[in-house]
């Protein structure tokens, strides 16, 4: 099936209210160009050179996000053009984003991190750094960063009542911060894998790769 085709299919199963991420990750332009043409505006990778390289070569009305882990001393080179981070696990990355985004006079919205899996491989923060996090005074400084949800992973296994469990945890954390900070919004959750479970779950934005733009090296 072609790119065009696996996105129609994606997008015709998803919920009015589910945002979907394109991950593009390692894929030539003229792949994410085919999904350009598709209709597609969201466009998500892993590693911060790449997207910068792809988003040079590339029209200017997509959405960049970054979903992988992001290394502090790099944020400067996503800071003038990234539309969202999913990947925030620490307070310091997000004053590292605050300050890269002043000097662009912009406001990054920003995922916080939630550690949901079981593997150690996992990155992430707890529910309760989150709350910690979203409460202090220092969080509140920062004015050129918004923190508009949370972004988690599975754990990779065939264990459906467990992905699940994990899902639902993710969840429940979205709601208990959505409490002490109103901007919340979104719960990205959900890969090629697990997404029609993820939205089950409550997912508002899923990151699917490999569905649509076939298997990755
Ligand atoms: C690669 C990746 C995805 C997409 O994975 P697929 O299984 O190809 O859909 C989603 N989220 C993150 C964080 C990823 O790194």
């Amino acid at each position: 099936m072609s790119i065009k085709q696996n996105l129609i299919t994606i997008k015709q199963s998803l919920p009015e209210h589910v945002t979907l991420v394109a991950v593009s990750k390692t894929k030539p332009v003229a792949d994410l160009m085919e999904a350009y043409d598709a209709g597609q505006r969201i466009f998500g990778e892993n590693k911060i050179q790449e997207m910068a390289d792809k988003f040079q070569q590339m029209p200017k009305d997509i959405k960049w996000h970054m979903i992988g882990h992001v290394q502090t001393n790099k944020v400067k080179y996503m800071a003038g053009f990234v539309d969202l981070i999913h990947g925030v696990e620490s307070f310091k990355l997000l004053k590292e984003i605050n300050k890269q985004a002043l000097k662009h006079n912009r406001v990054i919205d920003c995922l916080l991190q939630i550690k949901i899996a079981s593997e150690d491989s996992k990155f992430g923060m707890s529910a309760e750094d989150a709350t910690t996090l979203l409460q202090s005074e220092d969080f509140s400084s920062l004015k050129n960063v918004r923190v508009t949800g949370v972004m988690g992973m599975a754990t990779f296994t065939d264990n459906q009542d467990q992905i699940k469990e994990e899902f639902s945890l993710l969840k429940t954390t979205f709601e208990s911060l959505k409490t002490i900070h109103l901007d919340l919004k979104t719960i990205s959750m959900g890969m090629s894998g697990d997404y029609p479970l993820a939205i089950a779950c409550g997912s508002t934005m899923v990151r699917v790769g490999s569905s649509i733009f076939g298997v990755r090296n």
